[in-house]
């Protein structure tokens, strides 16, 4: 079977990490989560995670090249067989047609982009009520990462809805059970092709 690669694209907080590893355990895809990997380069100090940490301390984007390098070495690394869910990648125009040339290498695409749908009081309740201890959970930063979620779906979606078909909505605002559900069977579309 040839690996499948799709996206989850939505606000922060709107569970598409939580949704990304129960797909993991379950079906076997990589979770590719590029908020995730900054925070293991800082964590073990790499010069990467300290370039990234002044622009993930206030909530801004890290810039292109560094974010795109990353995912290309995650890329490397073994266990696509199944395939992979981009979790918080691509965020920008830039990153996605870079996505699309990484993919292409590797001679496969973007088979869907699951777009989590949350209104911003949810998100913005939701972060306010996370006990993760991140460093970017302050209400300052919270509210940076809120208004900066309408220019990245701006300069990204249309990327993605120029190719019809590709972009599925679902709605995020409901239990962890209830959204699986909606993506296990989105999921298993892209499988069963
Ligand atoms: P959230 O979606 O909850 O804001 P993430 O864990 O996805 O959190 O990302 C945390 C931070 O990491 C972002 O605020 C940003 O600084 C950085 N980051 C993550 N993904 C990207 C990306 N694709 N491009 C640029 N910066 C990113």
């Amino acid at each position: 079977m040839k690996p499948v690669f799709i996206i989850f694209f939505g606000p922060p907080g709107c569970g598409k990490g939580t949704q990304a590893k129960k797909i993991k355990d379950d079906l076997g895809l990589e979770q590719v989560s590029t908020g995730e990997l900054f925070r293991k380069h800082l964590n073990e100090q790499t010069s990467l995670g300290l370039q990234a940490q002044e622009y993930m301390a206030r909530g801004a984007l890290v810039p292109d090249e560094i974010t795109i390098g990353m995912v290309r070495e995650r890329l490397k690394e073994a266990g696509y067989e199944q395939g992979a869910i981009f979790d918080g990648f691509p965020r920008t125009a830039q990153q996605a047609e870079a996505l699309d040339r990484l993919l292409a290498e590797m001679d496969s695409d973007i088979c869907m982009v699951i777009d989590f749908h949350l209104p911003i009081e949810i998100s913005r309740q939701r972060l306010m009520a996370r006990q993760e201890g991140r460093a970017d959970d302050k209400p300052e930063v919270i509210e940076k990462r809120l208004s900066d979620h309408a220019r990245v779906e701006a300069d990204v979606m249309p990327h993605f809805r120029a190719q019809s078909g590709l972009v599925r909505t679902l709605d995020a605002n409901r239990t962890v059970d209830e959204i699986y559900q909606d993506v296990v069977a989105l999921v298993r579309e892209c499988m069963d092709q």
